[in-house]
């Protein structure tokens, strides 16, 4: 089949390394970019050490990945590397997530942002065109977040919604908004809306934000049109019921990976929070690795985040990781970390 064969192309699992430059912040104290970029899937992290007797040396670390993107690279780029190639699978049936990965102030945001305009502008290009015209494929958008283990719709005043596993093992969280769009500017509004209404708790936007994971989800959905009269009161009672999901690709701005390890902070809610992040960045890591090994068991159920997102995991899946990394001498414990976290083999 020559659609299985264009699948096929697009690896299942890919791991790309992305490194931000030096801020002024950075700079202006002189740290130094311990990170060289060697070719396209391979880098050196030149970790400062201090020996015993206070004498400095550097421990040199090697990683190799799908790809690694330095700091000259845009965020198109970014794009063409990362989720351009899945795009035309989404019309085929295929469930993607596009995570990223990282510090806070490693680019998680900056790099994620872009995506999903990018991918709305590619989708309905492709909803045009003479394959797809006649199938009644329609684009749909749906934003929310998880901030301590539970959901908010950030399309709808934060509203808090609960999961649901139905029957047949299918994932459905229960009053959650999704919005038809047909155009690439209402997308942008939806987006800078959900945007608007992510945590920002007392102390500021990044901080609160850093702190949850932001899912925005673009489905494809083909709309069966009802001939039999006798069905249309449905129709009018449950427009959703007419309507069967073809393909999905989720971008997921996780929560900072630091924010895992405050487990031991002396504020107690600040503990939670720390235990249910590092709880689920473990789960998907641990999925990911069962997805990688072709395992049948994938073990979603270790947080909310893979329980979630279980629907893209199963069948014909696709997984982008997106690592953020930042490349000062001061970040370079957590930037081992991220690229641990990101090794496959690791
Ligand atoms: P995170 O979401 O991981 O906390 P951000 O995306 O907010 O980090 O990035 C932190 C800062 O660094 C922002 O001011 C952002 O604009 C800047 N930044 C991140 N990545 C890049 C990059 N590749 N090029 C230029 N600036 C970047
Ligand atoms: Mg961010």
């Amino acid at each position: 089949k020559e659609s299985t064969a264009r699948e096929n192309n697009v690896a299942k699992i890919k791991v790309v390394v992305r490194k931000r430059p030096l801020n002024r912040k950075e700079l202006s104290r002189k740290e130094e970019d311990i990170i060289t970029v060697h070719d396209s899937s391979f880098l050196t992290v030149y970790e400062p050490k201090l020996k015993v007797d206070l004498t400095a040396y550097v421990e040199k670390h090697e990683f190799c990945f799908d790809a690694v993107l330095d700091e000259h690279v845009s965020n198109d780029e970014v794009y063409r590397e990362t989720v351009e190639p899945i795009i035309p699978i989404i019309f085929q049936r295929t469930k993607a997530t596009c995570f990223a990965y990282g510090q806070t102030g490693s680019g998680k945001t900056y790099t994620m942002q872009p995506l999903p305009l990018r991918a709305a502008q590619d989708m309905v290009c492709l909803l045009h065109q003479p394959v797809y015209r006649n199938q009644n494929f329609k684009l749909w958008l749906s934003y929310f977040e998880i901030y301590g283990g539970k959901l908010f719709d950030l399309l709808s005043d934060r509203r808090q919604l609960l999961m649901r596993e139905d029957g047949k093992k299918q994932v459905c969280i229960v009053g959650l908004q999704e919005f038809e769009v047909s155009d690439v500017q209402v997308v942008k509004e939806y987006i800078e809306r959900g945007n608007a209404a992510r945590s920002t708790g007392s102390t500021g936007a990044n901080e609160e934000s850093s702190r949850s994971h932001a899912i925005l989800q673009l489905a494809v959905k083909k709309h069966i049109v009802v001939k039999d009269t006798r069905r249309l009161r449905d129709r009018d009672a449950n427009e959703a019921k007419n309507t069967k999901a073809v393909g999905k690709i989720s971008f997921i701005d996780l929560a900072g990976s630091e924010r895992g390890a405050d487990t031991t902070d002396n504020d107690r809610q600040t503990r939670i929070e720390g235990a249910e992040i590092n709880k689920s960045l473990l789960a998907l890591k641990e999925c990911i690795r069962a997805l990688d090994n072709d395992q049948i068991h994938i073990p979603f159920r270790g947080s909310k985040l893979t329980e979630v997102l279980r629907d893209s995991f199963v069948g014909n899946s696709r997984t982008v990781m997106i690592s953020c990394i930042s490349p000062n001498a001061g970040s370079c414990e957590h930037t081992l970390n991220t690229l641990r976290y990101a090794d496959r083999y690791f």
